[in-house]
């Protein structure tokens, strides 16, 4: 493992007024899983204005010289909120954000801690992700679906570091360990390990008690950085989504047959020849049907992975034939 992370310099601290930050009503309570470590958990289901954007978790390490946080919430307002608790908890300063991947419901909370001395690293691969189109027709998504807590004040926080590889680092007596999982539920995903707490954050790897969500996804490699998170024997596991498990690899499980049955469902559609929507209907979705957001991403989840087959097949088509 090496340092290879690329930093640029913290440009002048951005004393951003309070005003900038929406009032949050929506409950968030600190959850103590280790002896240093420490989560909140979103509600279940989709982002929406009923939970303010809070969907999704966010974890923190304190150390005897300073924090590290591990995504940042789904918007500045729940950022801030997070930023409140953790300094609620402890009074050591946050010194640097993990982002596991830069979907929006993971890090437009990194407005609030984008001050001088925080550090935030992302995978080198979102550097791709943000010279796209894509993250500007998200934020003007969300500035009307989560408004006032995505509003005109938000707006992208670009990373200090990019990991080029996996990296390990101390930090007041504790041992992260910053692994590349991707490409799995994005090209970029990022996992932490925290050694001495046997507690393994996983960002959207693991999605506990609900349908994952897989537009970006590539889902055999998915599956493969699954069994790869299965290894390491964590004591906990905390995901993105869901509330942590002590039990990986149960609650791994859902998530990993889930994508196998997606995997193995499409590839037989399409190797029978259907289309999409004859695919979709032809197959008997009752083992995740009552699951949350099943409604909300289940056919989205299918038509990308009917895509992975797809292109999958055309590619090795274009490949020359062994000799
Ligand atoms: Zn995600």
């Amino acid at each position: 493992m090496a340092w290879l992370a690329i930093c640029v310099a913290s440009t002048a601290a951005v004393a951003a007024p309070l005003e900038e930050f929406e009032p949050v009503t929506v409950p968030m309570q600190v959850v103590r899983v280790a002896a240093h470590s420490y989560y909140v958990q979103g509600q279940a289901g989709v982002v929406s204005s009923a939970n303010e954007g809070f969907n999704s978790n966010a974890g923190f390490v304190v150390t005897t010289d300073g924090v590290v946080v591990f995504d940042a919430l789904g918007t500045p307002a729940l950022g801030h909120r997070l930023a409140e608790l953790i300094a609620q908890t402890t009074s050591q300063p946050v010194r640097r954000v993990i982002a596991s991947h830069y979907h929006a419901d993971h890090i437009y909370g990194l407005q609030a801690f984008e001050r001088r001395g925080v550090e935030v690293w992302a995978h080198e691969r979102v550097r791709d992700y943000l010279a796209t189109d894509a993250p500007a027709a998200r934020l003007k998504e969300r500035r009307e679906s989560l408004f006032p807590w995505v509003n005109e004040k938000t707006h992208i926080v670009v990373p200090d570091c990019y990991l080029g590889e996996d990296t390990v680092f101390k930090m007041g007596g504790l041992t992260f360990h910053v692994m590349h999982a991707g490409p799995a539920h994005t090209a970029e995903d990022l996992m932490m390990m925290v050694e001495e707490d046997g507690v393994l954050f996983v960002g959207d790897l693991m999605f506990t008690g609900r349908i994952p969500f897989v537009a970006d996804a590539d889902v055999s490699s998915w599956i493969q950085a699954i069994d790869r998170v299965l290894k390491f024997k964590p004591r906990i596991v905390v995901g993105g989504h869901g509330p942590d498990s002590t039990n990986a690899v149960a609650d791994l499980a859902m998530t990993r047959d889930y994508l196998v049955y997606l995997r193995e469902q499409m590839s037989a559609a399409f190797e029978d020849g259907l289309d999409f929507d004859s695919a979709y209907q032809r197959i008997d979705w009752s083992r995740f049907a009552a699951l949350p957001a099943f409604d909300a991403a289940n056919r989205r989840n299918a038509y990308q992975t009917y895509l992975n087959v797809e292109r999958e097949a055309l590619s090795a088509a274009k490949a020359p034939k062994p000799r």
